[in-house]
């Protein structure tokens, strides 16, 4: 493709300079910072993650003080983030780079990338935005304005179609300013090039955009066949003796991974209590002791990327200990302060809540 990448470079930096948002990690070319931003803002909109970002780099000033923290810690601090194996690697790979690397962190782009939990694009926007590293940083928004000005006809989810667009990117990148540049190109696909509505009118690429010109803007970037979402039933049984809930942490292969959660039943559709307490699951855990279903929650559902997860709580009060090793047993005073998933997070804010009002009778 013969590209006048010049006019594309310029267009895109001008239009960055009267545009750009003034983001706390713009005013930053520590590699840290740029890192931590980079990570929390890939799944998740800008005013969703911010106070994250600001308290994430508040507590953990520096890649040292992530190190030290403890993995609970870190994660608990990401809680409603989602996507929590991005804080886990986050944490191993600090741990990586105060422990072994002598706290510095690597300074091209195919060394930051040979961390844990970084790819092609975090790589690159490190390696651009703190280093001057000319690399193309190839995120959603540049497939999306690249698709478009370009009619790319291969699907971007391919290796071929990502390489088209990668291609393309790195021809344009200016040798002496590429962290702006791919700053630009990313910005101008969060606020002018947007998914559903650009404002094509106002477009400064409007006369050399393909997708414009041929009215197919909808059609790109080619639409890949979405992986079907799987849908999950669970049963949280929110065991309560009157100062202990019990909780379990989370082991891997799953969703949340080391988070904690309450004693689960995972059922493979919809149980009414009857049914539920016919589970082996519910048999073993409660055997023969006295229970008192004190309530029950209405259905939830909580969407995660390809998860639905429809779920219940169900309030239990304990009168005895129950024979079991398999639960951790946390003291009310403690629940608060667990990595949990938000959904349980919720659920406990507003318990405690009620717990503030009715002191001797916390749920
Ligand atoms: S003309 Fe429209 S589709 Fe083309 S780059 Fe501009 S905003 Fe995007």
């Amino acid at each position: 493709m013969d590209i006048d990448t010049k006019f594309y470079t310029s267009t895109l930096l001008n239009w960055y300079q009267t545009n750009r948002r003034d983001l706390p990690w713009r005013l930053s070319n520590n590699p840290y910072e740029i890192w931590i931003a980079e990570v929390i803002f890939q799944q998740t909109r800008i005013n969703q993650g911010i106070n994250y970002y600001h308290r994430f780099i508040e507590r953990f000033p520096n890649i040292s003080m992530l190190a030290n923290a403890s993995e609970d810690e870190v994660l608990k601090l990401w809680q409603g983030l989602g996507y929590y194996s991005r804080a886990r690697n986050l944490w191993v790979t600090a741990k990586k780079v105060a422990f072994e690397m002598q706290g510095q962190f690597p300074n091209t782009f195919s060394e930051i990338k040979k961390l844990k939990g970084i790819g092609d694009y975090t790589a690159a926007a490190i390696a651009s935005i703190a280093f001057n590293e000319p690399v193309p940083a190839v995120d959603g928004n540049v497939i999306r304005v690249i698709s478009r000005l370009f009619t790319i006809d291969t699907p971007a989810s391919s290796s071929k179609g990502k390489g088209e667009i990668t291609q393309i990117a790195h021809s344009m990148i200016p040798a002496d300013n590429p962290g702006d540049f791919n700053q630009a190109l990313m910005e101008f696909g969060a606020l002018q090039c947007t998914p559903r509505s650009p404002n094509c009118e106002i477009c400064p690429l409007k006369n050399s955009c393909l997708a414009f010109k041929l009215s197919s803007i909808e059609k790109y970037p080619l639409k890949i066949i979405k992986k079907a979402v799987r849908i999950r039933h669970f049963n949280y049984l929110v065991v309560d003796d009157g100062e202990y809930l019990l909780f379990k942490k989370r082991t891997s292969g799953d969703i949340w991974e080391n988070l904690y959660d309450f004693p689960l039943i995972e059922t493979p559709d919809r149980y009414e209590i009857d049914k539920l307490m016919q589970t082996p699951q519910w048999k073993k855990l409660f055997n023969t002791s006295d229970i008192c279903l004190e309530n029950v929650s209405e259905e939830i559902i909580h969407q995660l990327s390809h998860q639905k997860i429809i779920l219940r709580f169900y309030h239990i009060k304990i009168t005895q200990p129950l024979e079991q090793t398999y639960y951790l047993s946390i003291v009310y005073n403690h629940v608060l302060s667990l990595p949990v998933p938000i959904i349980i997070g919720n659920y406990l804010a507003n318990k405690f809540e009620i717990g503030a009002t009715k002191k001797d009778n916390w749920i």
